[in-house]
């Protein structure tokens, strides 16, 4: 697979401010922000989209999701976050290594995305 922006902020070919780092994923601010809470948290294993990710992955899948609740307290929004994965071109991926998008501080409307 050839390498994305992520695969070399992983590799450290592109330096890029890491809020967190354990050994599966690293979380980063969204060049981009949507909102002023606006992370990536990214695998280092390289699965282009989620549909890709197979029954090998489901516990590195866990592992993102957990991460992404640590660093939301980390950035002091507290359990007022949304979590996003843009999954293939159509639904918006533009950067082809999963990643899950946290979106926080500011305003949601109830029940709607
Ligand atoms: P996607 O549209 O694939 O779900 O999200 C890709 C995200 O990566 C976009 O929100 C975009 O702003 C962000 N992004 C693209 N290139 C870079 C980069 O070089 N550094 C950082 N920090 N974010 C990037």
């Amino acid at each position: 697979m050839s390498e994305t922006i992520f695969g070399k902020i992983i590799a450290g070919d592109i330096p890029a401010d890491k809020l967190y780092e354990d050994e599966h994923c690293i979380a980063i601010r969204d060049i981009n922000p949507q909102a002023p809470v606006h992370v990536l948290v990214i695998p280092k294993k390289a699965i282009a989209r989620l549909s890709d990710a197979s029954a090998d992955d489901q516990a590195l899948l866990g592992h993102l999701m957990l991460a992404a609740g640590k660093i939301a307290r980390q950035e002091g929004v507290g359990d007022a976050f949304r979590l996003i994965v843009n999954n293939g071109e159509a639904a918006g991926q533009t950067v082809f290594h999963l990643h899950l998008h946290i979106i926080a501080g500011r305003e949601f409307a109830e029940g709607h995305l």
